[in-house]
């Protein structure tokens, strides 16, 4: 360990790429992985010992002095190796990585302890039947606040302190316990089918062998996935490690929470973007100590300093939104993957549909594979209809065809719930005058203004931009001549109350239910049956079981097939099958109606025959020939700025001085799908090459010799996953 006076390298949390040299000042010993406070310009900050110090050229004078060392255990190895192996992938910054791990500096401090009350060493003699009331509250010696015990008891906590001041009640200090620091664990009590066991028994053995091994669990809707990777989580926490599993931030309910805590009697440690700061200081104390056994977070849990991490599961595998696509843009699945290579521990991916990239892992033997072939206790998967809209459209003005609407009717007769899915907010995703042709554009980008009659107003989808509904053309000035064009989710539900006046309806959509405990309250309602039709965006398609949902329409199934999309069919595919999935998830079969303009494409011939290998095979083979991902690589490179003619200049220059090398070509430079957005013109390069191509160190090349003027932004996207 370096002595007093030696230098140590610190990383801070701010966009440098390297660690910087530091002096340990009299008596202060440091090793790598220890979290201290240095100066840093003018400030001050918390940051990690990354190494031994190095740099002798250094005049020993403008070396500063490490200020502090936290007490609090050291940031693992191998935590900072993939801190490492992030920045260097996805080509960021290493003190940007790291401050994703930083996330919480207040939990280096030592915990603040809290005022609690418990009986006293001598009980009291004559006491008020009101302070009587509040030692039986206390009776069994646990200490509780003042506050805790003035709610139960309904007392003031003026009076609970003067209680402690007469002696008839103790003050001890307490902290807050960390999260699902789990010592027992309690065993499985469902009886599990043999496939279950199956699979159960084979993750347990990966876990048991504590090597690096993925695993991918496939399996449709309601197989018991879920259950069987319980079973690897229990083996893990036998074995006294930790377990992090990853979800979808939006499937973070309280359903998975509670079915977390049924089995394991404790509820998980949670770790998203709405989680409270007195939550996430318990959390991440709580893991860096290995007392908190098992997290369950989006994407963004991964740089949390793990103690001693044995098991990754990532749950939705196939879900795009573990791509991060602000700041370090990575995706969380991949890294789980590489996290848990560097720590040589098991990971298990988990989808029913999973992404073509791991079934072709599955295919080149990289991963294992497990399959859950039947849904549990035999519910039946739904029965699958196509409408062609082509054929038998909807009456002029509306939505729904004759046969969907037939079917919404018979399912509510029949008192049981349906589902109409359309991935579209507000009341319509366009509004044009019928006189002049006038149609409501976003100032700052190339998209038009969508119509929300829930909020009043219309809205740019891509940057927020909010301006009134007026009722004049601004361009001809025609009264009463705007009209809707197409539908979203507030316009069909106005169509299902003319169909169905009697029908309690619902709108499921991020604008209008926009907070988890929102979402939870919505899916509660759900299952209580007090909404007969749910109208919903992609947020119902995730993990809900609701037993009576026995109908199922998909308004639009072209939706999201639109656009030049590298992976729009697959989405398409996943997401629709999810939600066919939603139906008849109870005792009664569902069915499902899909209406599309295209039924003779792969992706709706797959779908309706519930064939998904035949989708996986066609896509496979599409991807192969076009040497596209997961067959060769690509990354993105968007170049924005406000002067369109700086930055079309710009981009020329980056163009013609890029490497040239056979197997790697360069697209563009090409107006970005969306071109103009936040105020801002967007180009974009695409760069393609063979799969064996090290494409960060080409453009490392390529950039080493350009400036970025300061009025041009450039961000690179490896492994890009949208292209807009
Ligand atoms: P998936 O994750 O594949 O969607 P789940 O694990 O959520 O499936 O299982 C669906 C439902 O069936 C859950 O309510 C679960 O508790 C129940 N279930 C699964 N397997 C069994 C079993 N062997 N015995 C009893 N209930 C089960
Ligand atoms: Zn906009």
């Amino acid at each position: 360990m370096p002595e007093t006076g030696a230098r140590v390298q610190v990383l801070a949390p701010f966009p440098v790429g390297r660690a910087y040299d530091y002096r340990l000042p009299e008596g202060m010993t440091a090793a790598p992985g220890d979290y201290v406070r240095v100066p840093l310009g003018k400030k001050e900050t918390a940051g990690v010992v990354w190494g031994h110090g190095g740099d002798e050229a250094l005049d020993p004078g403008k070396v500063k002095a490490v200020l502090q060392k936290y007490d609090c255990p050291p940031m693992p190895e191998v935590h900072r190796k993939f801190i490492e192996w992030v920045a260097r992938y996805t080509m960021a910054d290493l003190g940007t990585v790291l401050k994703m791990s930083l996330s919480v500096p207040d939990a280096l401090q030592p915990q603040k302890t809290a005022q609690a009350y418990t009986l006293p060493e001598k009980m009291p003699e004559k006491l008020s039947s009101h302070r009587m009331k509040v030692l039986d509250f206390l009776f069994d010696g646990v200490p509780y606040r003042a506050a805790e015990i003035a709610k139960a008891v309904g007392c003031s906590t003026m009076m609970i302190r003067a209680m402690a001041d007469a002696g008839q009640l103790r003050a001890v200090p307490v902290t807050t316990p960390a999260p699902c620091a789990i010592k027992a664990v309690p065993e499985n009590t469902l009886t599990f089918s043999d496939s279950q066991q199956q699979a159960a028994d084979a993750l347990r053995e990966q876990v048991a062998a504590k090597k690096y091994g993925v695993t991918l669990l496939d399996g449709v809707t309601g197989s018991g996935k879920t259950e069987v990777y319980f079973e690897a989580v229990a083996e893990t926490l036998k074995q006294g490690r930790q377990v992090l599993i990853l979800l979808p931030e939006i499937s973070l309910s309280a359903q998975f929470l509670e079915r977390f805590e049924r089995r394991f009697g404790v509820p998980p440690a949670i770790w998203h973007s709405e989680v409270s700061p007195a939550q996430r200081r318990a959390a991440w104390a709580g893991v860096a100590a290995g007392e908190t056994k098992v997290v369950v977070g989006a994407g963004s849990a991964l740089f949390l300093p793990l103690a001693d991490l044995g098991l990754i599961i990532v749950d939705e595998e196939h879900d795009a939104s573990y791509k991060q696509e602000e700041g370090v843009m990575y995706h969380a699945r991949d890294m789980a993957v590489v996290r848990a290579h560097l720590g040589g521990i098991a990971s298990v991916l988990v989808s029913a549909t999973p992404s073509l990239e791991s079934m072709n892992n599955v295919r080149e033997g990289k991963y294992d594979y497990l399959h859950l072939s039947a849904r549990h206790a035999g519910a039946k998967l739904p029965e699958m209809h196509a409408i062609n809209l082509k054929m038998t459209p909807p009456a002029r003005g509306q939505f729904i065809a004759p046969l969907l609407q037939q079917a919404l009717r018979e399912t509510f007769e029949a008192q049981e719930q349906s589902l109409l899915f359309l991935n579209r907010r507000g009341y319509a995703p366009l509004r044009l005058c019928r006189t002049c042709g006038y149609r409501f554009q976003c100032p700052s980008c190339a998209a038009w203004l969508v119509e929300h009659r829930y909020h009043t107003k219309m809205q740019c989808h891509h940057c927020g931009y909010t301006q009134p509904v007026p009722d004049i053309c601004p361009e001809c000035g025609a009264e009463e001549s705007l009209t809707a064009c197409g539908p979203g989710v507030e316009r069909i539900q106005e169509e299902v109350q003319a169909l169905l006046p009697e029908a309690r309806t619902l709108i499921l959509a991020s604008d209008v239910v926009t907070s988890a405990k929102a979402i939870n309250d919505a899916v509660r309602q759900i299952e209580r049956h007090q909404v007969d039709i749910i109208i919903g965006t992609q947020i119902v398609a995730k993990g809900h079981h609701f037993p009576s949902l026995t109908c199922v329409g998909v308004v639009d199934a072209d939706l999201g097939l639109s656009g030049g999309d590298l992976r729009a069919g697959e989405r398409t595919f996943q997401l629709l099958h999810q939600v066919a999935g939603r139906a008849g998830r109870g005792e009664k079969p569902g069915r499902v109606y899909v209406q599309t303009y295209m039924p003779e494409q792969t992706v709706m011939q797959a779908l309706i025959a519930n064939d998904r290998d035949m989708f996986l095979a066609a896509e496979t083979q599409e991807r192969e020939r076009a040497g596209m991902p997961p067959f060769g690589r690509l990354a993105a490179m968007i170049v924005a700025g406000s002067d369109e003619l700086k930055l079309d200049l710009f981009c020329r220059k980056l163009a013609q001085g890029a490497p040239r090398y056979d197997d790697i070509r360069i697209l563009g430079p090409a107006p970005a799908p969306l071109a103009f957005l936040r105020g801002k013109h967007r180009r974009r390069f695409l760069i393609k090459a063979g799969r064996e191509v090290a494409l960060q160190k080409f453009l490392a090349e390529w950039l080493k010799a350009v400036k970025v003027p300061s009025a041009v932004q450039l961000k690179i996207d490896i492994d890009p996953q949208s292209f807009f």
